[in-house]
């Protein structure tokens, strides 16, 4: 849940690649190009029901410590704030593992150190008991297609079918800020 970006070599091929495209078409349309495609990729998402699989809310990973969560919070971080306030850290990372080990593995395969957290509130059947009330974090997960999601999550095929697009929002950004 927290950004963990994937760094597979096959991603960054593909965003060498359109930045190139991207770099032979840029204009001063750049910045109402990204708005559309991001109006696009939040359309495609609308298209995905959550699967209720539950992974999200039982192993959430996150490159930051509980204490570094906690630093954030205090400096007015509003994300660290609820991701800290939502999650518990797993202490026992066999309990974490044994829940959803190949997502476990891949995760701690991509990036060199991770936390592992759960929710205590999640029900038997995988919901959430305040629903209507969750935090907004919890709304907008998953909201980067380029984070590493659960194995089993029904938002995986949002993932796949955006990829190029929010690759190419990067590459217009990224050359944006070069010229700025
Ligand atoms: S608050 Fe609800 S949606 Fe958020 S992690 Fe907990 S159970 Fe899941
Ligand atoms: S991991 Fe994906 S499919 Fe599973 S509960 Fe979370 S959002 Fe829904």
């Amino acid at each position: 849940m927290c950004k963990i970006f994937k760094s597979v070599e096959n991603v960054n091929a593909r965003y060498i690649e359109i930045l190139k495209d991207e770099l032979k078409i840029f204009d001063e349309n750049a910045e109402n190009r990204i708005k559309e495609l991001k109006k696009k990729i939040l359309e495609e998402r609308e298209k995905v029901s959550c699967g209720k699989c539950g992974s999200c809310c039982r192993l959430a990973a996150c490159p930051s410590s509980p204490e570094d969560l906690n630093e954030k919070a205090k400096r007015g971080d509003t994300f660290a704030k609820e991701f800290i306030n939502t999650f518990s850290l797993y202490e026992d990372l066999s309990e974490a593992k044994s829940l959803f080990p190949e997502y476990f593995d891949a995760v701690n395969k991509l990036v060199d150190k991770i936390y592992f957290y759960h929710c205590k509130l999640v029900t038997e059947d995988n919901l959430c008991p305040k629903y209507e009330d969750r935090p907004q974090i919890c709304k907008d997960f998953p909201d980067n297609p380029l984070e590493i999601y659960p194995m089993n999550c029904s938002y995986k095929k949002w993932q796949t079918a955006v990829m190029d697009d929010i690759l190419r929002v990067k590459a217009i950004t990224d050359i944006l800020k070069l010229e700025n």
